[in-house]
């Protein structure tokens, strides 16, 4: 248990504090956790619960991110411990990530790890770069801060798959130790309201910091029937990513039905298709098909003269074909960090 960064105690609030690490803000009183339920405060300074401890570790490529303009064919050492700020109805990691908001009368799950001992497991299984991942990092920051200032000072760089509901002050602190964030768009207003129970706009926020702290940013849509496939949902997001950078990768992804999100079935081709369409007409220079079986879906191609770049199929790179950062065959310069 360490104490929490970004929060502060409440001017005559009886002890109560307001954390601003994520942008949910939570007026949290004594003895009581926030909606992530992972930081409680205690006699009015508040801790974070899941400091050092790892409920999950585990050397992923690094298109299982996904990432794939950042180091591609490379392993990461994922990590991740538990609860989450958000209570997605399809959340596919339910079981770690809404544990201590569903079973706050049992310990928070975890195997004590030191920092120093994260990075040198992530040397150990030949990883060149450490995830904070599977749950948000957002609620376990302090942590993960922690494993990245170490893991920079071994040539180990620091990825952030999140959903990007973070506070700008926390985003902008995290920033500056981390090399890449894959952030989820996953729909409107409505969708993170009724879907994630959560707002869209710190999201937005949050893409504008990573990107223009030079931070290398990918966004990913998991497409799911009814809730964000409209042809106006898809437009939407395409545009906004475009509106930041064109050259951003976004990840189109097929819905497989998971928690409590039964109901709405597999996302059809032929949308994801569609998704993929709309981002390239939006201006999009590498839109990517996920979790499905989509010959090419996988593949960076050279926007230039789309000559092939990097070819996978599902997480695996079949083969490389970039000269240092530009396309062999017509010189463009492709936007990403490459080996
Ligand atoms: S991290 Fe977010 S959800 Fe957790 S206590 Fe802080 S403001 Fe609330």
């Amino acid at each position: 248990m360490n104490k929490a960064m970004f929060y502060k105690p409440i001017t005559g609030g009886n002890g109560s504090v307001r954390c601003y690490l994520c942008a949910h803000h939570c007026r949290i009183g004594p003895g009581k956790r926030g909606i992530c339920a992972v930081r409680e405060n205690r006699g009015g300074v508040l801790y974070s619960l899941v400091y050092g401890k790892v409920v999950a570790e585990h050397a992923d490529p690094i298109e299982k991110k996904p990432l794939f303009h950042f180091m591609p064919g490379s392993r990461t050492y994922s990590i991740a411990t538990a609860g989450c700020n958000f209570r997605c109805e399809h959340c596919q990691n339910y079981e770690i990530s809404q544990f201590p908001r569903e079973r706050p009368d049992l310990p928070i799950p975890g195997r004590e790890k030191s920092p120093q001992a994260i990075v040198d497991s992530a040397r150990a299984a030949g990883c060149n770069s450490i995830s904070y991942t599977y749950t948000e990092p957002t609620i376990f920051l302090e942590f993960a801060a922690d494993c990245a200032a170490l893991a920079r000072k071994s040539g180990i760089k620091n990825v952030f798959v999140s959903n990007g509901f973070m506070s700008p002050k926390s985003a902008a602190y995290i920033a500056r130790l981390i090399d890449a964030n894959n952030i989820d768009l996953k729909g409107g207003e409505g969708f993170y309201r009724d879907i994630c129970h959560a707002r869209l706009a710190p999201v937005l926020e949050t893409i504008k910091i990573m990107k223009s702290a030079g931070v290398w940013v990918e966004i990913t849509t998991l497409v799911i029937p009814g809730w964000n496939d409209s042809p106006e949902a898809l437009r939407r997001i395409a545009d906004f990513i475009a509106s930041v950078d064109t050259a951003i990768p976004w990840h189109v992804s097929r819905f497989h039905p998971d928690y409590k999100l039964l109901s709405a079935g597999e996302t059809p081709a032929e949308t994801i298709r569609f998704a993929v369409k709309t981002g390239k007409e939006a201006g999009l220079k590498y839109v990517y098909s996920g979790n499905i079986a989509e010959p090419g879906g996988e593949d960076t191609v050279c926007p230039g003269c789309n000559n092939a770049l990097v070819r996978r199929s599902g997480f695996t790179v079949l083969g490389m074909n970039i000269s240092g950062r530009a396309c062999p065959l017509c010189g463009l310069q492709i936007e990403g960090v490459w080996q």
